[in-house]
Order: structure tokens, then sequence, then C-alpha cells
């Protein structure tokens, strides 16, 4: 049976967007994070974090960095019961022109693949115009979280505007009818 999958956004969404983050020390989740995800995980829904680092690419830290930050933040958020299932991120220049870097859905199209997602039944969660589009771009329905600084650009409307992690998981739960 396919599964459903809840993919995310790591900057501005999960933690504080401060701009590149290379250090461990340097991830730490927005309030109420970790209970949003686990009412997600309880009810079965898978967690993939996908996140463009193009810091990689311009040189601020290397690949085994990122690899770091994210066991940073599943370290964090293991203390609230709740694991990622997977991590995938764009290394690359935006002027690289690659497939990877969002609003290309390459990446979460190549985690349906991996856990054969249903992704009519799954959703992007963000705070960016780019990740809404990127939630479109691979069948799923958006969340846009207003979490950040960032705003969306005008007329873009998405399938909802969360306050926070926590109202985008509730309103995720009662589409889902579970
Ligand atoms: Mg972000
Ligand atoms: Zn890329």
């Amino acid at each position: 049976m396919k599964k459903r999958a809840i993919f995310l956004d790591r900057d501005g969404t999960l933690n504080p967007d401060k701009g590149y983050i290379g250090d461990p020390e340097d991830m730490e989740l927005l309030p109420g994070v970790g209970k949003a995800l686990k009412l997600l995980q309880e009810k079965d829904f898978l967690l993939i974090v996908i996140t463009n680092q193009s810091g990689v690419g311009r040189g601020y830290y290397t690949q085994k960095d990122v690899e770091d930050v994210h066991a940073r933040l599943s370290e964090l958020l293991a203390k609230e019961g709740v694991k990622i299932d997977r991590y995938y991120y764009c290394p690359h220049l935006p002027e690289e022109g690659c497939c990877c870097r969002k609003p290309s859905p390459e990446l979460v199209l190549a985690g349906a693949k991996f856990f054969n997602v249903d992704m009519s039944k799954s959703f992007f969660v963000g705070d960016k115009t780019i990740d809404v589009q990127t939630g479109w771009a691979a069948q799923s329905r958006s969340v846009w979280v207003n979490t950040s600084q960032y705003e969306l650009v005008k007329g873009l409307e998405p399938d909802f505007k969360a306050q926070s992690l926590n109202e985008a998981a509730e309103w995720i739960l009662k589409e889902s009818n579970v």
C-alpha cells in the first residue's frame, strides 16, 4: 500500500532561518515543532526534509557539515519522540542550473519513489514561495507557514496558510480524515 508523506522545508520551517547553517551548534527547533511533527508521525505520515543548501556550492560549508547539522536536528527531534525518515538537499548554486534545487520537484519525487508515496495524499510544508511551488510541481498540496521573515509573492494562494507548524499539522490531519 502506498504511503502518505509530509515533505518539509528545513530553515524557517523547522528551525529559525539564520542564513547559512554549517555548524550543528546553530541548529535549534522553532517552538512547537516537535509536537506538530509528532501529531503527523502518529498518523503514519512519513516525514521527509527537502532543503536547498547552496552554502555548499558557495564554499561556506561542506556536505559533511550539512549531514552533521541534520544529525543534530534528528537528535533534537528524537527528544520529542520524532524521527525524520529521510533528508534530501540540493548543494548547488542557483546559477548552476541543476535539476534538484527547489522549486524543482526532483528531490520530492526521489523521496516519493524511495518510499512508494501517494502524492495525492501528501503535503509540502514550507515558509517560502518556492516551497509552495515545489509541492504543487510534485502533485501534492502546499501549506505555507508564516514562521520566518519571508512573505509569499503577491497572488500566490497556497492550499493553506498557517501561523505555525502546529496549525499546519492540524489542518493536514483534518483534510486527510485521520
Ligand atoms: Mg525555508
Ligand atoms: Zn541541485
